[in-house]
C-alpha cells in the first residue's frame, strides 16, 4: 500500500492512502492507531507534502564501500550512526536552501525506512517485522562544517536539509533495489541496495540496542557513491527502484 502526506487548500496536511487517482483520507497515520475516515481527495486538487513528520531520524554513514573510499574513510566495523533533527524534513518539489556560511553543500541520494512498531533491544528479525514502509530521501551534507565542526549538527541538520517522499510504500523488496540521484537530469549516483555494508534489520536492531525505536521514527541507509556538490539553481532527484522520484529545488539563502 501506498501513504503519504497531501496539503489540502482549506484543511492543510492531511495523512492518507492513495489509491490510483484517490486519496484517502486517515484520522492519523496507521503506526499511530490511525483509520479511514471516509473522506477523500482527488489527487488533483492536492499536493503532496513530506509523507511524514518523523520522530527521531537516524541515518547510517559510510554504509557502501566506495563512498566511504571516495570520502577518504576506512570502512566503518560496525554501523556508523548519526542522527538528523526532525526540523530538517522538507517534502517533495521543495527547495533545498543552502545556508550562508556553508561554501560546499553535496547531495546523497538515499533508501528510507519507516518504523511502524515499537522495538527495544531488537533482534534482526525484530526489526524487520518492525518496518512499516520505504521512501526516498536526500540527506544534505554540508562537508566544510562536516570537516570542521566536531559534531554534525548544522551538517547534516540544517532546516530543509532532509527532503523525504514522494510517498511511503509498504509492500516493496528492497532487497536489490537502485539507489539514483539525478543534478539537473544528469546521474551522480547509481548504487544498489545489495552493496550496503550492514543491511537495513542490521543497523535498526543496532541503533535499538541502546536507543527505544518508535512508530514513525526514520532511518536513512546510508549513500552510494557519486556524491558531489548542489549550488542555487540546481534541480535534484532521487528514485530508489518502486519508489517514485522525489524532487527538489536548490536555492542560495536569501538575505
Ligand atoms: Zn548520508
Amino acid at each position: 500500500m501506498r501513504f503519504g502526506t497531501v496539503i489540502d487548500r482549506n484543511v492543510g496536511r492531511v495523512f492518507c492512502r492513495f489509491d490510483g487517482d484517490t486519496a484517502i483520507v486517515y484520522g492519523a497515520p496507521p503506526w499511530l492507531g490511525g483509520k479511514e475516515t471516509g473522506k477523500t481527495f482527488a489527487m488533483n486538487d492536492v499536493v503532496l507534502a513530506a509523507p511524514l513528520r518523523p520522530g527521531k531520524i537516524m541515518c547510517v554513514g559510510r554504509n557502501y564501500a566506495a563512498h566511504a573510499k571516495e570520502m577518504g574513510n576506512e570502512l566503518p566495523k560496525e554501523p556508523m550512526i548519526f542522527l538528523k533533527p526532525p526540523s530538517s524534513i522538507a517534502g517533495p518539489d521543495d527547495t533545498v536552501i543552502l545556508p550562508k556560511g556553508a561554501t560546499r553543500v553535496e547531495h546523497e541520494g538515499e533508501l528510507a525506512i519507516v518504523i511502524g512498531t515499537p522495538l527495544k533491544k531488537a533482534t534482526r528479525e525484530e526489526a524487520s517485522a518492525a518496518i512499516f514502509g520505504y521512501t526516498c530521501a536526500l540527506d544534505v551534507s554540508a562537508r566544510d562544517w562536516q570537516k570542521g565542526d566536531g559534531q554534525w549538527w548544522r551538517a547534516k541538520g540544517s532546516d530543509t536539509f532532509c527532503p523525504i517522499g514522494p510517498h511511503i510504500e509498504t509492500q516493496l523488496d528492497v532487497a536489490a533495489a537502485s539507489v539514483i540521484c539525478r543534478v539537473n537530469g544528469v546521474t551522480k549516483q547509481n548504487g544498489r541496495t545489495t552493496d550496503m555494508i550492514f543491511d537495513i534489520p542490521t543497523f535498526i536492531a543496532h541503533v535499538s540496542q541502546v536507543m527505544t525505536l518508535h512508530p514513525g521514527d526514520l532511518f536513512l541507509s546510508g549513500s552510494p557513491e557519486g556524491v558531489g556538490p548542489i549550488v542555487d539553481g540546481d534541480a535534484v532527484e532521487v528514485e530508489v527502484t518502486g519508489l517514485g522520484v522525489l524532487s527538489v529545488k536548490v536555492s542560495a539563502e536569501k538575505a
